[in-house]
């Protein structure tokens, strides 16, 4: 079933392929590693759930903060105060980030390989292409040689990142860069 969000149909749940599977991760705790051989630029990881406001997904994150039975809530923000909740426990929720990541968006809800990838390598995304919610920060490790050391909502002014990743954040992150809303 879909749903339209500003004329994008939203998938209802959230789909892997199966030669992206679970295991421990030396960048943190469990994350998403390929079991296969894949070409780049081949779709392997479809998001999907229900499309928020700012205002409602405030509300979600104060309850789930009030409740510490809760699951985290794992969310992106798709389009200018839309934001996309992934259902609870879906494998998707173990893909960690990558200052030089192998996955990128390349549709509001669709991940692909951003290169050849070899079976073992871990399957990683840069969350800066992602997160346009005021105040997210993240201490990084990843090892990379790009590495940031911090991951903050505020990655997408980085001019370095917008040539990387040019065609490659959600469709809320790519309008605030094509609309010139950058500091030096
Ligand atoms: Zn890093």
């Amino acid at each position: 079933m879909l749903t339209t969000v500003d004329e994008v149909a939203v998938p209802h749940d959230v789909w892997v392929d199966p030669r992206v599977v679970v295991a421990d991760s030396t960048i943190a705790g469990r994350g998403l590693f390929f079991s296969r051989d894949i070409a780049g630029g081949t779709v392997v990881l479809r998001l999907g759930g229900r499309v928020l406001s700012s205002a409602q997904l405030a509300a979600e994150i104060d309850d789930a903060d009030r409740d510490p039975g809760a699951p985290y809530v794992d969310t992106i923000t798709v389009h200018p105060g839309r934001h996309l909740v992934l259902p609870a426990g879906t494998t998707a929720h173990f893909g960690n980030h990558s200052c030089d990541p192998t996955l990128w968006h390349v549709g509001p809800y669709e991940i692909a390989t951003r290169r050849a990838v070899h079976a073992g390598e871990e399957a990683t995304i840069d969350y800066g292409t992602q997160s346009g919610a005021p105040g997210f920060t993240m201490r990084c490790r990843c090892g990379a040689d790009a590495c940031r050391g911090e991951i903050t909502s505020d990655d997408w002014r980085r001019r370095e990142l917008q040539a990387r990743y040019r065609g490659h954040w959600v469709p809320a992150l790519e309008l605030r860069i094509r609309s010139g809303d950058v500091d030096g």
